[in-house]
């Protein structure tokens, strides 16, 4: 379904560390607006916090390689994200694998492989043996990236605000001029010549009145939702062993949640799970919800669930399968593991063709190859990736292109949109949405950024032959450019 977000205007006083510089404000709320459950919230001035060349708003994988690139390239970034780390999902929600090869060959590199460089310095990512014939390429530590996720930006000179919520944009005369912040000071705002939107929820696209995508075609449903989570204790020799309990226990947990006393899980997974008990540092995908990945109580109440689930599960394994008699859970994700909300409409849709035909594009920023992986909407734990189907497969040795298409957009030209956020339809999201595939348009809006303000064009003007070679400068691969 299509749909669009309404936004309010603010007033901006000259830049100021104070509250003295707050305008008046009325409190007082509309009785009547309140009635029919409406505030008025007065027009007010509101003192700004920072002026920069480039804002990022939302420090996951997409931001940040949006934000190191943007930076690298002279310009002056500020990246700010709500939560107290970078790297979102894949820190907060503990998601720790990586996608890199078509299976014959690496396709995926630049500020990837320097993540992975220096997480490899510190022992904090592993390289899957069939590297890179394997879906699957790293497995990392999302502690550990917490880390280098910020030292990469540090050392490319981004200023990073966590804590800090983008709120309301600021738009004007067609231009995205910034947000508008809380801080514990109070209301406040960044200006900026160019915005990213990386929250992966597209807050600041949609509020700026861009149209977006919510759900598939038909019932208007996300991608469920999964509880990562992460045991200790358990028994060493059984870590990486095939288990003759494990059938019988799989089975188990099959037929008590047939029968409604068990919680879903992710079949292919659990089943993974308990053939090869996997190191305490290394996170379990097995715990499915859904719902609306847009509302702050529904996921407060899926979040806790999800948690119970995943004791339920351990609970059931202490019991039943040998060498978890100990095993306890150390960490679930601060966050509940997001896979999809909105996509906000650009000037090109990545969809399924696109992803399975492995189409070349003229507007290329970089590689995709992973498949059309959807989880179950309605929260079964299903994923179309446990059944690699021909048809939803990027063949062997074959990659697609992401086009820069897919950031930028007809009406806000200062305005891009990176990571699982940008323009897909509910097939091509579910490919495009992986970590590596996010850092990939994050690497190649960051850069385009820095250069159209070097040119003195907006990003769609920028001559994309010269942003191609300036991506390939920097280590991305990008081949077969029609
Ligand atoms: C359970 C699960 C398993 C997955 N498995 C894999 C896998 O095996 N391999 C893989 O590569 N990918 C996997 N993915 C997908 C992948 O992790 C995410 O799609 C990807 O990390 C998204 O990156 P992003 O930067 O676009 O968004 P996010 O990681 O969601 O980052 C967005 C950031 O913006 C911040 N933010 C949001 N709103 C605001 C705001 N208004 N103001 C400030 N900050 C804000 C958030 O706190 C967050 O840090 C999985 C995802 C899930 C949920």
């Amino acid at each position: 379904m299509t749909m669009k977000t309404t936004r309010r205007r603010f007033i901006f006083t000259a830049a100021s560390s104070g509250l003295g510089a707050f305008a008046a404000v009325t409190q007082a709320a509309n009785t009547d607006g309140a009635q029919s459950g409406v505030v008025v919230v007065p027009e007010r001035k509101v003192p700004v916090l920072a002026e920069t060349d480039v804002l990022v708003c939302g420090g996951g994988t997409a931001g940040i390689t949006a934000a190191c690139s943007a930076a690298r390239h002279g310009a002056k970034v500020i990246l700010i994200e709500r939560w107290p780390c970078v790297g979102g999902m894949a820190t907060a929600a503990l998601v720790n694998g990586w996608h890199r090869s078509d299976r014959t060959k690496v396709v995926i590199n630049g500020l990837v492989e320097e993540a992975a460089e220096r997480a490899r310095k510190c022992g904090w990512i592993e390289q899957v043996k069939n590297f890179p014939r394997a879906f699957e390429t790293h497995w990392f530590d999302p502690e550990g990236m917490k880390v280098v996720y910020q030292d990469m930006l540090d050392e490319s000179g981004v200023r990073t605000f966590c804590y800090l919520v983008a709120g309301e944009p600021v738009v004007e005369g067609g231009r995205i001029r910034g947000v508008v912040v809380e801080t514990k000071e109070g209301t406040r705002a960044i200006l900026a010549r160019i915005v990213i939107d990386a929250t992966g929820d597209g807050d600041i696209a949609a509020k700026a009145g861009l149209p977006f995508e919510y759900g598939r075609v038909g019932d208007g449903l996300v991608q469920g939702m999964t509880m990562m989570f992460r045991l200790s204790d358990v028994a060493p020799e059984i870590v990486n062993a095939h288990h003759q309990d494990a059938d019988r226990v799989f089975n188990l947990m099959k037929k008590l949640r047939d029968e409604g006393k068990f919680p879903q899980f992710l079949e292919v997974a659990a089943r993974g799970y308990l053939h090869s008990a996997r190191p305490p540092d290394v996170s379990y995908n097995m715990c499915p919800v859904a719902g609306n990945a847009l509302h702050e109580e529904e996921l407060t109440r899926l979040t806790a669930k999800a948690r119970r689930q995943v004791h339920q599960y351990v609970e059931l394994w202490r019991k039943e399968m040998p060498g978890f008699e100990d095993a306890r859970v150390v960490q679930t994700g601060f966050s509940l593991g997001i896979r999809e909300s909105r996509r906000v409409h650009g000037l090109k849709t990545l969809d399924a063709h696109m992803v399975v035909k492995a189409v070349k594009q003229p507007d290329a920023i970089g590689h995709g190859v992973w498949m059309i992986d959807i989880h179950d909407p309605k929260g079964s734990g299903h994923t179309t990736w446990a059944d690699q189907k021909p048809e939803m497969m990027v063949p062997v040795g074959q990659s697609y292109h992401i086009p820069l298409g897919m950031c930028l957009n007809t009406t806000l030209p200062n305005l891009a949109v990176v990571g699982r956020c940008a323009s897909s339809t509910h097939e091509g999201h579910s490919s495009v949405r992986v970590q590596t595939h996010c850092m990939v348009m994050g690497q190649g809006v960051g850069t385009c950024a820095a250069l159209a303000l070097n040119a003195g064009v907006d990003m769609a003007k920028l001559d994309v032959h010269q942003l191609q070679a300036q991506l390939r400068k920097d280590g991305v691969y990008l081949e077969d450019v029609p």
